[in-house]
C-alpha cells in the first residue's frame, strides 16, 4: 500500500500483531477489507489473488455463503453451551462428521480451538495414555528439526524452528529432535516426492532412540507429513512408512500434525491418505472450518480412547483437559458446513486433478536468478532462494512485497516463498500466480536484494 494512498489507515498503535515485524509493518501496511472466492480486496480497492488460502486455512475459497449462513443461524439459535459436564447435539454430530472424514480407525475426536492447541492436546493425550496404561516412565517426546507444531509450550518444545523457541528459554524437558528430511544437495528441483533415501533416514530415528534413549521411555513421535512452515519439505518415499514400523515395534505413539496437510491440500483428505500411513493420532485445524471460526481437532485411534474409558476409575474425568470453547456451537456449524462443501465439490479430488499442472507451473521458475530449489506436492510449492551473506530472508521478503504490489498474495518463511492456493483455484489463476512470481523474482534480483 503506497504512502501516497488517499485511503484512511486505522490507528495502528494498539494491536500487537502476531509473527509480524510490527514496526516495519506500520511503515508499509498491507490490509484487506473483503474477500470472495480466490481473491482479497485490499483497503486501496485492489483485487489480490490469494496464493496462500489465507494462512493455508481457506481450502474452499473465501466468502462461502453456506458456512456464513450456518454460523449465523447457529449464533441465533444456540450461541453457547457449557463445554464441561454438558454439551449440545451439534458437538456430537461434528465429531461424527470429522471421524467419517478421518482415515479408518481414527474416530474418537477431541475438539480444540487451533492447531497449537491440537498439538499440545495430542502430546498430553500421548503422555496420559501411557500413564493410564501403567507406563509412567514412557514420558519423552520426539519431534523433528524444523518441525512446526504451533506456539504453545508443548508445540514449541517438540517443534524444531529455533527462532520460535529461543526467545522463551528451554521449555519442556525430555524432548529430542530427529533430522529433517530436506537434502537440497541431493534432491534440488525434485518434482513431488523424492525417490530415494527414505528408509535410511527413518532408520536414523531408530538408531537415535537406541543409542541416546531407552526406546521404552519414548511416549510419542510427532511429525508433519509434509513440513509446511519449514518451507515445504516433502519426505522421501518410504520414510513415513518406516517411521510407522519403528513406532509400532517400540510401542511409541505416532502423531501426524496435519494442520496444513489435512483437508485436501495434498490431493487427498489427509497426508496419512497420501502416504498410506496410518498414525495413532492426527491433529488438524485450519481447513476444518475453512478458516472462518477458530477450531482444531485431535483424532485418536479407538483403542487409545478405549484405554482411557476402561482403565480410569469409574466416575472420574478420564482426561483432565479441555477448553471453554471446545466444540463451541458456531465452530461445529462451520465444520459441518465445510465438510458438506468438501463432500459436494470433492475438493481433494479437484486438488489432485490440478496438481500436475500446478507442479509444471511451479517448476517453470527453475533457472530464474537466485532460485536454489523448488519443491512441491499436491497444491503446495516452495521456492527456496540462495542466501546472500548477511541477508538471510531478504530475497524472500522482498519478493513477497513485490508480489503483493503486483496483486498476488504469497507467503514468505525464511528464504522460502510458499504457495498454497485455495483448492478452488483455476488453471489461469495458477498461471497468474507463477508468472507474477517469476516477474517479481527477476525484478527483485535485478535490484540486488
Ligand atoms: N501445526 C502445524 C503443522 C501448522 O502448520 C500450524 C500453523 O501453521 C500449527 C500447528 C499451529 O496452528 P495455529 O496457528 O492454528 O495454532
Amino acid at each position: 500500500m503506497s504512502q501516497s494512498s488517499p485511503i484512511k489507515l486505522p490507528n495502528m498503535s494498539n494491536y500487537w500483531m502476531p509473527f509480524t515485524a510490527n514496526r516495519q509493518f506500520r511503515s508499509m501496511p498491507r490490509l484487506f477489507k473483503a474477500a470472495k472466492g480466490n481473491y482479497f480486496t485490499s483497503i486501496d480497492d485492489r483485487q489480490i489473488l490469494d496464493g496462500t488460502a489465507g494462512l493455508w486455512c481457506v481450502p474452499a475459497g473465501h466468502g462461502r455463503t453456506e458456512i456464513a449462513t450456518a454460523v449465523g443461524n447457529q449464533l441465533l439459535t444456540l450461541d453457547y453451551a457449557p463445554a464441561f459436564q454438558s454439551s449440545h447435539p451439534l458437538a456430537f454430530e461434528a465429531a461424527e462428521r470429522v471421524a467419517a472424514y478421518m482415515p479408518e480407525g481414527l474416530d474418537r475426536i477431541f475438539f480444540t480451538n487451533s492447531g497449537s492447541e491440537s498439538a499440545d492436546t495430542a502430546l498430553k493425550i500421548a503422555l496420559a495414555y501411557h500413564r493410564v496404561c501403567g507406563n509412567p516412565l514412557r514420558n519423552k517426546l520426539i519431534g523433528r528439526e524444523r518441525g512446526y507444531h504451533g506456539v504453545n509450550f508443548g508445540g514449541i518444545a517438540v517443534g524444531g524452528i529455533a527462532g520460535n523457541r529461543k526467545a522463551f528459554g528451554n521449555g519442556l524437558a525430555g524432548v529430542d529432535h530427529i533430522r529433517n528430511p530436506l537434502d537440497i544437495a541431493k534432491n534440488a528441483f525434485t518434482k513431488g516426492v523424492p525417490a530415494d533415501g527414505g528408509v535410511a533416514l527413518a532408520n536414523e530415528f531408530e538408531q537415535r532412540i537406541l543409542t541416546l534413549h531407552d526406546p521404552s521411555t519414548i511416549a510419542a513421535l510427532i511429525v508433519e507429513p509434509m513440513q509446511g512452515s519449514a518451507g515445504v519439505v516433502v519426505p522421501p518415499a518410504g520414510y513415513l512408512k518406516r517411521l510407522r514400523e519403528i513406532c509400532t515395534q517400540y510401542g511409541i505413539l505416532l502423531i501426524f500434525d496435519e494442520v496444513i496437510t489435512g483437508f485436501g491440500r495434498l490431493g487427498t483428505k489427509f497426508g496419512a491418505d497420501y502416504f498410506d500411513v496410518i498414525p495413532d493420532i492426527i491433529t488438524c485445524a485450519k481447513g476444518l472450518t475453512n478458516g472462518v471460526v477458530p477450531m482444531g481437532a485431535v483424532a485418536v485411534k479407538r483403542e487409545i480412547y478405549d484405554a482411557f474409558m476402561e482403565k480410569s476409575p469409574a466416575g472420574a474425568i478420564e482426561l483432565p483437559h479441555g477448553y471453554t470453547y471446545s466444540a463451541i456451537p458456531i465452530a461445529c456449524a462451520a465444520a459441518i458446513a465445510t465438510l458438506n462443501i468438501f463432500a459436494a465439490e470433492r475438493l481433494e479430488d479437484r486438488a489432485a486433478g490440478l496438481s500436475a499442472y500446478f507442479e509444471q507451473a511451479a517448476h517453470s521458475l527453475k533457472g530464474l536468478p537466485m532460485v536454489k530449489d523448488i519443491r512441491n506436492i499436491g497444491l503446495v510449492a516452495g521456492i527456496e532462494f540462495e542466501v546472500i551473506a548477511g541477508k538471510a530472508g531478504a530475497m524472500a521478503f522482498a519478493t513477497y512485497l513485490k508480489c503483493f504490489e503486483m496483486g498476488i498474495h504469497v507467503r514468505f518463511t525464511g528464504d522460502i516463498i510458499a504457495i498454497s492456493p485455495p483448492l478452488t483455484i483455476e488453471k489461469h489463476e495458477i498461471d497468474r500466480i507463477f508468472n507474477t512470481l517469476a516477474d517479481a523474482i527477476k525484478s527483485v534480483a535485478a535490484a540486488g536484494e
